[in-house]
């Protein structure tokens, strides 16, 4: 089961089935499987409109109000989905409990090392922190945004809550929460409990 965009059908920002983890999981989750084992994989980020949907979808977390402005173009959709494909080596490595690769890890302080950020206290140290960052370039100031958020979430007491779903043909991550929540969607819980269900009548 590749991710190659080549194989892909193009799906739409906001029907991506889980969103809203965290600003680094929801990245890697804008590939996903649809249909199951026997499903197909579908990307949401294909063309560069696609970038620049995804990013006004996620203001929370990426602000993109106070990056720079800027085109998101075709350079910049390849540096997000290269910084995609190896924050997905780095989570599955993790979650695996073994040690990314180093080019993996190359790959996310590389987009950092080309637009430091900082967040600001702000006027009178009222209301919440203001984004600051050195380079001028709105892609990447934004991937650098996702690439911080991805460092703090690995080397945070939330690391060990990172959990890749377990149902077979599903290549998401989640954050887990609570002990109970064991897939990333409600349908990959139903999809496995019928599927059980299904083989143990088969069984009988
Ligand atoms: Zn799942």
């Amino acid at each position: 089961m590749g991710t190659g965009r080549d194989v892909a059908e193009r799906g739409a920002v906001d029907g991506m089935p889980v969103d809203g983890e965290h600003l680094a999981l929801d990245l890697v989750n804008t590939t996903f499987i649809r249909g199951g084992l026997r499903g197909h994989l579908v990307d949401v980020l294909v063309e560069p409109a696609d970038l620049a949907a995804w990013v006004e979808r996620h203001g929370e977390g990426l602000d993109p109000a106070s990056a720079p402005p800027g085109e998101l173009g075709p350079a910049e959709l390849a540096a997000f989905l290269e910084l995609r494909r190896a924050l997905r080596a780095v989570l599955t490595a993790v979650v695996a409990g073994g040690p990314a690769a180093d080019a993996d890890v190359a790959v996310v302080n590389g987009a950092l090392r080309a637009a430091p950020g900082w967040a600001e206290l702000p006027p009178g140290a009222v209301g919440r922190a203001v984004p600051r960052s050195l380079a001028g370039e709105r892609g990447r100031v934004l991937l650098a945004r996702v690439a911080q958020a991805a460092v703090e979430l690995l080397t945070g007491e939330r690391r060990d809550s990172v959990k890749a779903c377990p149902a077979p043909g599903c290549i998401l991550f989640f954050l887990q929460q609570h002990a109970r929540r064991a897939w990333c969607s409600t349908s990959c819980g139903t999809r496995v409990r019928v599927a059980r269900h299904s083989r143990r009548h088969a069984e009988e």
